[in-house]
C-alpha cells in the first residue's frame, strides 16, 4: 500500500458512512472493515445487496467518486 493511499485512508476513514447501511453486515462489523472505495472489496465478508449509501457519503464529494457498492464490487479504482 502506498504512503498516498495511507494519507486517504487516514483523512477519510472517520467520515465512511458505510456503518449505517443496509448493505453492512455483521461480519463488516466485526473487523471494523470500512472506506472500501480505497481499500477495496470486503476480504473476508460476504453479503446480499440492500442499498448503498455511498453516493450520499461525504468521502464520494471529497474524493470524486462515480461508483458504488464498493465492497461487493472492488475500490473505484478496480471499478475502472
Ligand atoms: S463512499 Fe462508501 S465506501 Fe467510501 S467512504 Fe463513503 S460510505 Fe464508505
Ligand atoms: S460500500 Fe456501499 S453498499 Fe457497501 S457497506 Fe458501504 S455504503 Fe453499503
Amino acid at each position: 500500500m502506498t504512503e498516498d493511499k495511507n494519507t486517504i485512508i487516514a483523512q477519510n476513514r472517520a467520515k465512511c458512512i458505510c456503518h449505517s447501511c443496509p448493505t453492512y453486515n455483521e461480519c463488516m462489523r466485526a473487523d471494523d472493515q470500512l472506506l472500501f472505495c480505497v481499500t477495496g472489496k470486503s476480504p473476508t465478508c460476504t453479503f446480499d445487496k440492500k442499498g448503498c449509501l455511498c453516493p450520499a457519503c461525504p468521502v464520494t464529494r471529497v474524493l470524486g467518486l462515480k461508483r458504488s457498492y464498493y465492497c461487493i464490487r472492488g475500490s473505484e479504482q478496480e471499478q475502472k
